[in-house]
């Protein structure tokens, strides 16, 4: 490999992941970290750690300038971005490429064409894979607009073509809720993103989130099987499955193959993930975007598939082809990824950063706990609120359902609430259990069923 050390300009529980990734491939590692990350479990991990600024992520993680003059005092030849931050900002890769060293991701380009999703659609529709019906591109005009929701009906959605992490996206269930919807929007959408631009899409009701995880090289483009992301709270994922256990034989082979077909398209290189909406009724799939980056739900294609992701994308990074060839990729047996945040379900999901007092993590086959926590940590309130991944893998759904409860069980962090509650008690669901849910499932069960359950508590207390 033509690289031998890597900067993390990331936090949290994925830059302790890549840290042990290029260890594992014997790379030097240096953390970049904000002031507030100084005690951090990468940068304690790390062989280095350099401080690119304050807390406030636009001021540290989010300043390019920052991240390139860390890479170069500590001379590193390469950067991982990891999820969300500059991960998907083409001029940060062009900068790092520009600067001599390499982005581990796809080139600006790819990025560029694939990170908007107005493009992606776009990019998709010419490899022939099935989009949501909505507008061509980007729109700007009232008018235009009115037009196109008319065509698709409702109800709409409004989506920024630069938004992400389930922020900028608006459902109208009406023309008079459209015509106030949309302006506000625009300006959300260049407030939160610096990029105003939106486009419409027809809601596609009780659909499935199914995503199938890529890789390319340049040359040779595969993918690694699909997951399910259905369980979602303000279109954000909280629980996260491979294979999707419903989707048929058929169905999962036409759309793992869309997927290759679009990124080979753009000469794809690096992980990816090519995300759809899957409508069980009637067997149709529905491409949505495309994530150019390393997923916080990647563990759960690693425990099906035994790919190790993060090591594959620095690898390519560094030059080297694909080390797997698509019939050496099997699926095995069934995993489930429950994302642990410091939030309180008592309170509608509160953030509520605090101390680790204490920690207590489940171990055992097919158990895996992918964390930033220690004992004795104290949560930065700046950031995300994830804390941690809890994977378990079991010889089929209903064995993986059994092993998450009692991992569940043995996971204990003191000192703070977090969601370990609700994913016990969306584990012990009957619904969860028959694989009964869509996009739109967790929201009402959150209101009557978890509710009850905590007002049970309560009473017992
Ligand atoms: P994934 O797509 O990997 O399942 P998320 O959608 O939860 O994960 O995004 C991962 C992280 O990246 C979150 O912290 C999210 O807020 C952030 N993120 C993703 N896209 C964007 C974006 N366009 N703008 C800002 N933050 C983003
Ligand atoms: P983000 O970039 O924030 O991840 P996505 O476009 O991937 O945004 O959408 C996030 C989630 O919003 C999806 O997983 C799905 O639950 C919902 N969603 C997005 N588009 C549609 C649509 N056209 N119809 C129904 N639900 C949608
Ligand atoms: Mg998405």
């Amino acid at each position: 490999m033509s690289m031998s050390s890597v900067l993390i300009a990331n936090r949290g529980e994925i830059a302790v992941r890549i840290v042990r990734a290029a260890k594992a491939l014997g790379l030097r590692t240096v953390q970049a970290h904000s002031q507030a990350d100084r005690d951090s479990l990468a940068v304690r991990l790390a062989d280095e750690a350099v401080e690119i600024g304050p807390a406030a992520a636009a001021k540290s993680y989010l300043n390019i300038e920052a991240v390139l003059d860390a890479a170069k005092r500590t001379g590193v030849d390469a950067i991982h971005p990891g999820y969300g931050f500059l991960s998907e900002n083409a001029a940060f890769a062009q900068a790092v490429t520009e600067a001599g060293m390499i982005f581990v991701g796809p080139d600006a380009h790819a990025i560029r064409l694939l990170g908007d999703k107005v493009a992606a659609r776009d990019v998709a529709a010419k490899a022939g894979v099935p989009t949501v019906p909505g507008s061509d591109g980007r729109v700007s005009d009232l008018g235009v607009a009115r037009a196109i929701v008319a065509r698709i009906g409702f109800p709409a959605m409004i989506k920024a073509a630069a938004g992400g992490g389930g922020r900028g996206i608006r459902i109208a269930q009406t023309m008079e809720d459209f015509e106030r919807h949309f302006p506000q929007a625009a300006a959300e959408a260049q407030a939160a993103f610096g990029d105003g631009g939106l486009y419409i899409e027809k809601v596609i009701e009780r659909a499935r989130h199914v995503e199938v995880q890529i890789l390319g090289d340049g040359k040779n483009f595969i993918h690694c099987f699909e997951r399910e992301c259905s369980l979602q709270r303000r279109r954000q994922k909280v629980w996260e499955e491979a294979p999707a256990a419903m989707l048929p034989a058929d169905v999962r082979e036409r759309l793992c193959d869309s997927a290759v077909a679009l990124v080979r398209s753009v000469g794809y290189r690096g992980a990816g993930t090519v995300e759809y909406l899957y409508d069980e009724a009637s067997r149709e799939f529905y491409f949505i975007e495309v994530n150019t980056r390393i997923q916080v739900e990647h563990p759960v294609t690693e425990m099906v598939t035994g790919l190790d992701l993060v090591q594959e994308m620095l690898r390519i990074a560094g030059g080297a082809s694909l080390s797997v060839r698509q019939e050496d990729i099997a699926v095995s047996g069934h995993a489930i990824e429950c994302r642990i945040n410091a939030e309180d379900p008592a309170k509608n999901f509160m953030p509520w950063p605090g101390k680790v007092a204490s920690l207590a993590v489940p171990k055992g086959d097919g158990i895996r706990f992918d964390t930033m926590l220690y004992e004795g940590y104290q949560i930065p309130p700046f950031y995300d609120s994830l804390l941690g991944k809890l994977i378990v893998h079991g010889s089929d759904r209903t064995d993986a359902l059994c092993r998450l409860r009692s991992a569940l069980a043995g996971l204990a962090i003191g000192g703070l609430p977090t969601t370990v509650s609700l994913h016990q008690a969306l584990a012990a669901d009957p619904a969860v259990a028959n694989g009964d849910f869509h996009t739109r499932f967790l929201e009402p069960w959150l209101e009557t069923q978890f509710a009850a359950l905590q007002g049970g508590m309560k009473e017992a207390v």
